[in-house]
């Protein structure tokens, strides 16, 4: 490709992005294709000849976007949001241009310098305590798997990474049960073993781990010449928003000499409002903490920021230098790679500095309060409807409701029915979970473009589904 066609397409791409992104509320939300759709119309082998780029971008038009969930669309209510504001969309746009691998310091100085100070800046914006710095990783799954093999060589003295864990005593890491399954990964991958997660039960509405208990198990698994390494606290779990005592488990914690993981990933975000911050109190006592600007701030996916008390200790677990990967300048700087699993690393700073300045923290703030706003009259409305009950309460902007009708038959079947008539009808896209064993439909607002008009229409096309 020349730089006139380089040029032309760049400029075909971005329109194409902001048309995209502004027929969004005529699109249905999930893709309504069916398995094989999509596969059945792309070539079985690759082309031995060039095609131009005209017929690709049609295909793409054509083949690729219908089967697109819009995660951008102002009523993808599912899961967690994703969003990508148009400020840091246009940073990845130069990122992807410049295409730098920024392992190193003097592999890109200004993508390792930069990443800092929005380390530091987005420290700032959650309230959290100046010790504590940080590295962007791609997903928290990578955070925290970093974390757990941090625990796992705290734990070990660092001889885990040389030795390996055969001979050692049972490594145990203490979560509950409502963690993300990112954590069983992170302890599978570390060589700890799935078994040696303890899940602790739960109380109260938050689904807060028993403190009893924990301390309880730590001490049994002591007794048994278990060597506990580590407690992984969630904020803001995945199902219906559990949070855990995070002041609570840093005291055991401390007191057993643990490290303290903090996984926010999808609440972290709302910590930029003073007000939401007593649900992570005494986070400043935890020893790392994940939260995902690609959640719901507002980053460009994917961005995920890993905040750590002792940076030497995260170093020293993951840094490898072989002579390849030593700086030749003799000066003291940072090597982003010698923070995490992967050696090549995106240039994930620049669209945080996009976003963070074309917004503010305050409309960031204004928008975090909205959705939490509209969450909150939302479930009010589902509460007072004939034949919906509220099943847990909104957490941030997230809830979960159940359609019971007139109480009849196999309340589950009737939701997993309504469900999926909801999302066949495409305007408006939601997710399901399950509460104690009963299958419920999750509810969060957190789409960037998102308005109160958007919330009613879920309202209706819910109300209108379940009739
Ligand atoms: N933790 C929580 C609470 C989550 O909700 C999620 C994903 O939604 C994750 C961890 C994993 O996030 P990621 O996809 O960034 O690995």
């Amino acid at each position: 490709m020349n730089s006139e066609d380089f040029r032309h397409w760049s400029h075909r791409a971005a329109d194409w992005g902001v048309d995209y992104r502004d027929s969004l509320r005529d699109k249905p939300v999930r893709a309504q294709t069916a398995p094989g759709d999509i596969a059945r119309q792309i070539g079985d082998a690759p082309p031995e000849t060039p095609e131009g780029m005209a017929a690709i971008f049609a295909d793409f038009e054509a083949i690729i976007v219908p089967g697109m969930t819009h995660w951008q669309h102002p009523r993808f209510f599912a899961y967690f949001p994703a969003n990508a504001a148009p400020a840091s969309v246009v940073a990845e746009y130069l990122v992807t241009a410049m295409a730098a691998q920024c392992m190193l310091w003097q592999t890109s100085p200004a993508a390792t310098e930069l990443e800092t100070r929005m380390m530091d800046w987005l420290r700032q914006a959650l309230g959290l305590a100046p010790y504590f710095s940080g590295v962007i990783h791609d997903t928290a799954s990578s955070a925290t798997f970093a974390a757990v093999l941090t625990m796992r060589e705290k734990a070990l003295a660092w001889s885990g990474n040389s030795a390996g864990l055969a001979g050692q005593p049972q490594l145990r890491i203490y979560c509950s049960s409502q963690n993300h399954s990112s954590v069983d990964k992170a302890v599978r991958m570390s060589g700890i073993g799935e078994d040696n997660l303890v899940r602790i039960a739960h109380e109260g509405s938050l689904k807060a781990m028993r403190l009893a208990d924990l301390e309880a198990a730590i001490v049994r698994d002591l007794e048994e010449g278990h060597l506990p390494c580590g407690i992984i606290a969630c904020v803001g779990a995945t199902g219906m928003g559990a949070c855990d005592d995070v002041a609570g488990l840093s005291n055991i914690a401390r007191k057993y000499g643990l490290h303290l993981h903090v996984d926010a990933a999808w609440a972290g975000s709302a910590m930029i409002c003073p007000e939401f911050r007593h649900l992570w109190a005494g986070v400043d006592d935890a020893d790392s903490v994940v939260f995902n600007p690609h959640k719901w701030l507002g980053a460009q996916f994917d961005c995920s920021v890993y905040f750590v008390r002792d940076a030497d200790a995260l170093v020293k677990t993951m840094a490898i230098k072989p002579e390849f990967l030593k700086n030749t300048r003799q000066v003291d700087v940072i090597n982003y790679s010698e923070w995490s699993a992967p050696l090549g690393r995106r240039f994930r700073a620049l669209k945080l500095w996009f976003l963070l300045r074309a917004h503010g923290l305050e409309n960031l703030r204004t928008m975090i309060r909205n959705h939490i706003g509209w969450a909150e009259a939302l479930a009010e409305k589902i509460r007072n409807t004939r034949g919906f009950e509220i099943v847990s309460e909104p957490v941030l902007s997230l809830f979960t409701f159940r359609h019971l009708g007139d109480g009849s038959g196999d309340i589950d079947a009737k939701n997993r029915d309504l469900i999926t008539r909801i999302n066949d009808d495409g305007r408006i896209y939601v997710t399901q979970t399950l509460i104690d064993g009963k299958f419920v439909i999750r509810f969060q607002v957190g789409g960037f473009e998102t308005t109160e008009a958007d919330a009613d229409v879920a309202y209706a096309a819910i109300c209108e589904m379940a009739g």
